[in-house]
């Protein structure tokens, strides 16, 4: 059974920030991640974009920090406390929108920076201080040699999406930052898979840490059936025309990776390139 917010007891700046998102029961790994970031444990959590893990550790983080709060314009008095990384530019947006919305309440700020953009913005963010900074690891550097910011009183490491921030190659990036950090942290790992490098990280900055598990939000519905189709790169247009014909489909979705694919389709097919909200995939509904 999933709990509700309301039984978390959050602080009083947060709660509301939460019913004002409308969300009232906690997602699994909300329900798992949050008690235990409250008590302060490192945590290592099994969990994708989706399942509502930027909540699960955003608001014990803030919950933690609120003792930090103050409405003071030096920027001495809002050195960085908490630091997120993620692996890019539009993970970190979202997460950072995210974390101003459920701090909109507390006087703690929060910036991002990423790659791809002009510093000078960041910059002038990053001088005023920031409590909370969220940021792609390769800007983060670029910000940290240019003396921009200071990382000696952060208290809070995140590493959101840690399987892709390895799989891009930011495994050097991320060990040079870490080593600018205090060492007395809490740090939160979080990754799709557990694998062996996953693990290798883990175990060289972790310490002690509740390993939490959910079920992927989207694993697929039992009443979907599925089947699959070894063809080449070459046949799958003319495959996938012939299965929706021999099943005399009127209407189908089909999901492609890339806007540029959802164009090869034949002319005859309406089809229609969209974004979705939370998804890489590129949609394309076609009419056959
Ligand atoms: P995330 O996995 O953190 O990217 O969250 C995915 C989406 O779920 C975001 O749009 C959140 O605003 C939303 N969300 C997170 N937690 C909850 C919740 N407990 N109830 C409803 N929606 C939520």
């Amino acid at each position: 059974m999933t709990s509700s917010f309301s039984n978390l007891s959050l602080a009083e700046p947060l709660a509301p920030a939460v019913a004002e998102m409308g969300y009232e029961t906690m997602t699994p790994i909300q329900e798992q991640a949050i008690p235990v970031v409250l008590q302060g444990k490192d945590v290592m959590g099994a969990a994708q974009t989706g399942t509502g893990k930027t909540a699960a550790f955003s608001l014990p983080l803030l919950q933690r920090m609120l003792k930090h709060e103050n409405t003071s314009t030096s920027p001495a008095r809002h050195p960085v406390r908490a630091l997120v990384l993620l692996p890019t530019r539009e993970l970190a947006i979202q997460v950072a929108d995210q974390v101003k919305l459920y701090a909109k309440h507390t006087n703690l700020r929060s910036t991002v920076v990423f790659g791809g953009m002009d510093m000078k913005p960041q910059t002038l963010e990053l001088k005023k201080g920031v409590e909370v900074l969220v940021a792609t690891p390769g800007r983060l550097l670029d910000h940290i040699e240019a003396k921009n910011t200071v990382l000696n009183q952060v208290e809070y490491v995140v590493l959101d999406e840690a399987d892709r921030m390895l799989d891009i190659g930011f495994l050097p990036d991320l060990q040079r930052i870490l080593s600018y950090l205090p060492k007395q942290r809490i740090t939160l790992l979080f990754s799709a898979t557990f694998s062996p490098e996953i693990k290798r990280l883990a175990s060289s900055y972790l310490q002690d840490p509740v390993t939490i598990e959910v079920a992927r939000s989207n694993a697929t519905a039992s009443t979907v059936e599925q089947h699959f189709y070894s063809v080449g790169a070459d046949d799958k247009r003319r495959a996938l025309h012939q299965i929706l014909k021999a099943r005399g489909m009127k209407q189908a979705f089909v999901f492609v990776n890339s806007k540029l694919g959802s164009r090869a389709w034949p002319a005859h097919w309406s089809v229609k390139a969209s974004k979705p909200p939370r998804c890489t995939a590129t949609k394309a509904r076609t009419s056959v």
